[in-house]
């Protein structure tokens, strides 16, 4: 299959490209480089730098493309800045949808593509229930939660209003880096728990715990982490499924592994796998945290076939570390 990957200069982006050329897929990259990094696309992967918001680029890359699946990797995902910041969400999450969704209808005679998006288990905000279901009731807390949430209700409209194919894919805590090295989580400012740990690890610094008060095993927040070339695999699934589906068509899909770990739980496998004791101080809960959150993953095993390779959370530690300490400064590191 041939893929245009918007957002293919980002964590997950740069990874699905390369276990897609792993599985003889070919992919071209759509990226503005605004948080994403031109050295995590490789150099024989065409790059097109451009705003998803710059309609006339989109369209023009779209029309003689013969893409056989568009794929969404382009949103902003820190939870905090769009609590500060909701504009930004509106403007590149919603919006920047929005022009994907009217280039697709308006290019319906020249592209079939079928349009793959990334969404998150923050459409659902505090869970009704564990573990989560596609079906169960959406309350986002953030801007960045409800900006996923519009985004699948205007896809799901689009394809069925127009005859299109689209699916979101919520995904759970997306983390590791590929088995091959080179790339891996670049987020700056990083906020995410595995690559704050390793960081402070290799710094000797304290790793702050945000909260041990909470209704879990051990008081601290529980979350499905999942490889991020587990993610990868799921996505070129679900557009071999897509593909071989005739008519409008839109599903919402949860990848996750079903597993819930503790915050404590991540640092002691992180210990292991450094053969080190890490500094750790509770403080205060971060706003916003749910005690659990894991994925009912039953609808991605019967749709998609998902499976995970790399999903175990020693694997998860042991690449994301091997990339911490080859990354140049700079790239990341933080
Ligand atoms: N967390 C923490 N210390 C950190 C970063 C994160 O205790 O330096 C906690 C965070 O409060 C949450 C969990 O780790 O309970 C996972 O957070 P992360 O930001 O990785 O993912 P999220 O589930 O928020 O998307």
């Amino acid at each position: 299959m041939r893929f245009l990957v918007i957002g293919g200069a980002g964590y997950i982006g740069s990874h699905f490209i390369r276990e897609a050329k792993r599985q003889g897929h070919s992919s071209v990259v759509y990226d503005n480089l605004e948080r994403g990094f031109r050295e995590s696309i490789p150099s024989d992967v065409p790059f097109i730098k451009a705003d998803l918001l710059d309609s006339k680029t989109l369209e023009e890359t779209i029309k003689d493309g013969h893409f056989d699946a568009i794929y969404h990797f382009a949103a902003f995902a820190l939870v905090g800045e769009s609590v500060s910041q909701p504009e930004l969400y509106y403007e590149n999450n919603v919006e920047g949808v929005r022009v994907l969704l009217e280039a697709m209808r308006k290019l319906k005679t020249k592209s079939n593509a079928v349009l793959i998006f990334s969404s998150s288990c923050a459409v659902f905000g505090t869970p009704s229930k564990l573990p989560i279901s596609e079906e169960d009731p959406k309350k986002p807390q953030s801007p960045y939660g409800k900006s996923k949430l519009i985004d699948e209700w205007m896809i799901e409209d689009y394809c069925y209003a127009h005859g299109m194919r689209g699916m979101a894919l919520r995904y759970f805590n997306a983390c590791g880096a590929d088995k091959d090295g080179g790339i891996g989580e670049a987020h700056d400012p990083e906020t995410h728990l595995i690559p704050n740990v390793i960081k402070a690890a290799l710094a000797k610094e304290t790793v702050t715990i945000f909260g041990d008060d909470f209704e879990t095993l051990d008081g601290t927040c529980v979350r499905d982490y999942i490889h991020v070339t587990d993610l990868a695999d799921a996505h070129i699934k679900a557009a071999a499924y897509l593909c071989a589906q005739k008519g409008a068509i839109y599903d919402a899909i949860h990848l996750g592994t079903g597993n819930g770990y503790s915050n404590l739980q991540v640092v002691k496998v992180i210990e292991k796998v450094l053969g080190m004791m890490i500094e750790q101080r509770i403080g205060a809960r971060r706003a916003g945290d749910p005690a659990g959150l894991y994925a009912d993953n039953r609808k991605a095993k019967k749709i998609l076939g998902f499976t995970t390779r790399y999903s175990d959370l020693e694997t998860i530690i042991a690449t994301a570390l091997a990339w911490h300490q080859e990354a140049p400064e700079g790239y990341n590191r933080g």
